[in-house]
């Protein structure tokens, strides 16, 4: 590979052309927009005002490596290491799950309920501390817990808490063991955004999900699809109040059997609610 400048603006423009043919033009400008500004702490303004800005062989070079990891599909928020969800910029890595926008949505429902509450509220399969932590932002009197099976997901949550100043709890269990959460206390509202994708979706899904992101966070068997579910309402027999309420993230191809299930396990006021993109994604119910 060549540089035919050393420019700034130069670069960009060959960069932006190299990506365009696997991410198009539009997301490809803003691609290069973030590396830049991430790299570099250019914005694109900035290099409009000065055209003539030059790089180092060094930043070049810096520049490049993101681009070529970048062509294998590499999350650019695995590059720069953090991603913005609702007002927060959480870190992220190959350890969790980038949080989605469908997710900003579950915490916009859930603080719209539950903020004249001072609830104690737990998140199970918490990743980043995506839910958690936004929750507790937006709603400072309430007491959160944040659950994983996974120690290398809880450091990040423990990491971001500590950037944002949130005060949580972090605990490591296997909701699919009960012996695991025995000792945990009971909580006004459950909450999580557990994996939902079936291995016949999986075949749909893009090369950055696939290859960078956690399986675990993602995948469930077909035969047991809301097996995650099942085990949450299982920890919601004990762990979650009479009266109490349950919010979920679900595959949006589920939502006639999670209600189903619900109905079943005694749950009233249940109610499916569309994303942004008109798919049954969320699910509320309050236990009797
Ligand atoms: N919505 C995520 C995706 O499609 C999956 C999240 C999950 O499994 N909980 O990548």
């Amino acid at each position: 590979m060549r540089w035919k400048s050393n420019k700034l603006k130069e670069l960009r423009d060959q960069y932006i052309g190299m990506l365009s043919s696997l991410y198009g033009e539009d997301e490809s400008k803003q691609l290069v927009h973030i590396l830049t500004e991430h790299l570099f702490g250019v914005t694109p303004v900035r290099i409009a005002l000065k055209p003539e800005k030059r790089l180092s062989e060094s930043e070049i070079l810096q520049f490049h490596q993101a681009v070529k990891e970048l062509l294998k599909h590499k999350p650019i928020q695995h590059i720069t290491g953090h991603t913005t969800f609702l007002d927060l910029k959480l870190a992220v890595n190959e350890s969790v799950l980038i949080p989605r926008p469908e997710t900003e949505e579950l915490v916009q429902l859930i603080v719209e309920r539950e903020k004249n509450n001072s609830v104690r509220l737990i998140d199970i399969g918490t990743g980043s501390g995506c839910i958690a932590l936004a929750f507790k932002k937006h709603t400072p009197e309430a007491q959160v817990t944040a659950a994983d099976i996974s120690a290398e997901a809880l450091k990040i949550a423990g990491q971001n808490a500590q950037k944002q100043h949130l005060e949580i709890d972090l605990i490591r269990i296997d909701v699919l063991h009960p012996d695991s959460y025995a000792a945990l206390p009971v909580y006004d509202v459950v909450v999580s955004n557990p994996p939902y994708v079936t291995q016949s979706d999986k075949k749909l899904m893009q090369k950055n999900v696939l290859d960078y992101e956690p399986a675990t966070a993602l995948f469930v068997e077909n035969e047991n699809p809301l097996v995650f579910y099942v085990a949450i309402l299982e920890f919601s027999r004990i762990h979650l109040a009479n009266g109490g309420r349950i919010y979920f993230e679900i595959n949006e191809q589920k939502g006639p059997d999670l209600v189903h299930l619900l109905e079943k396990h005694h749950y009233m006021e249940i109610a499916l609610h569309l994303d942004m993109h008109g798919k049954e994604r969320f699910l509320e119910a309050v236990k009797k």
